[in-house]
């Protein structure tokens, strides 16, 4: 009985787990887009598929950068927080961050960091989570700040979104790229979150400048997508093309 108890209590845990090789990620980018700010996921929730990803928060509060385990939040001041894990986040990505390969990276910027990566996996219909850390030269990143009801759309409050700018900050860049065929459910090709490596500077990556840093990658074939449970997805057409409206949000 002792044992069967033990074995019971082992896949219940087992089920707790974040799957290897796994991408979660909860609502979608085009809900984000038409203004869906309110969380419906918790962090803590969203750290039980993963230790590693990008996202928002509820009403839209900051950029989410999570890595080793722990949720950051950028403000709009480019300040990180550690939230509370009952917060809850409209939109994130996030896996178990188990690295296949790393190389070195030098003197790259977004673009060719970019090429790099595609260039050593080629496979467009894979998901990779990136993970570059090293000396930025030059960084640019951005922040949102909380919305009110009722929410403009994210292509308006990236008219005013506040914008920093640093030079030679070590830290690290936490993100993915997505395949194409992902369109519409979140950002198709690289996306990137930043953290200084003293946990006091971050944000949305709009622009790098890399002197010296290492990249690993962790190849992801499996996509699990969480829906509300609610009806806050009820009242919005999701079925248009969005992508000039989210390459002006994220670039
Ligand atoms: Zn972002």
């Amino acid at each position: 009985m002792k044992k069967l108890v033990i074995v019971f209590a082992f896949f219940l845990l087992a089920g707790c787990l974040p799957q290897a090789n796994r991408i979660t990620q909860t609502s979608t980018i085009d809900a984000l887009l038409s203004g869906i700010y309110d969380g419906q996921t918790s962090c803590r929730q969203m750290l039980t598929y993963g230790d590693f990803g990008i996202g928002t928060f509820d009403k839209l509060d900051g950029e989410m950068a999570i890595l080793n385990g722990k949720i950051y939040q950028i403000k709009s001041d480019g300040k990180v927080y550690a939230p509370s894990s009952d917060i809850k986040t409209p939109f994130a990505t996030v896996c178990k961050f188990i690295p296949d390969s790393q190389f070195e990276l030098k003197t790259v910027n977004f673009k060719t960091a970019e090429s790099i990566i595609d260039e050593k996996f080629p496979n467009q219909n894979q998901f990779l989570a990136i993970k570059i850390t090293g000396t930025f030269k030059h960084i640019k990143l951005r922040s949102v700040p909380a919305q009110k009801k009722p929410y403009p759309p994210l292509v308006e409050v990236s008219k005013t979104q506040p914008v920093f700018e640093m030079n030679d900050v070590f830290g690290t860049i936490v993100g993915f790229r997505t395949p194409p065929f992902a369109k519409g459910v979140n950002v198709t090709g690289c996306h990137f979150h930043f953290l200084s490596k003293d946990f006091t500077q971050g944000g949305h990556v709009l622009d790098f400048k890399l002197a010296d840093g290492n990249c690993q990658i962790d190849k992801c074939n499996e996509w699990l997508l969480i829906l509300p449970k609610n009806d806050l997805l009820q009242n919005i057409d999701l079925s248009k093309d969005k992508t000039t409206e989210l390459r002006k949000v994220e670039k």
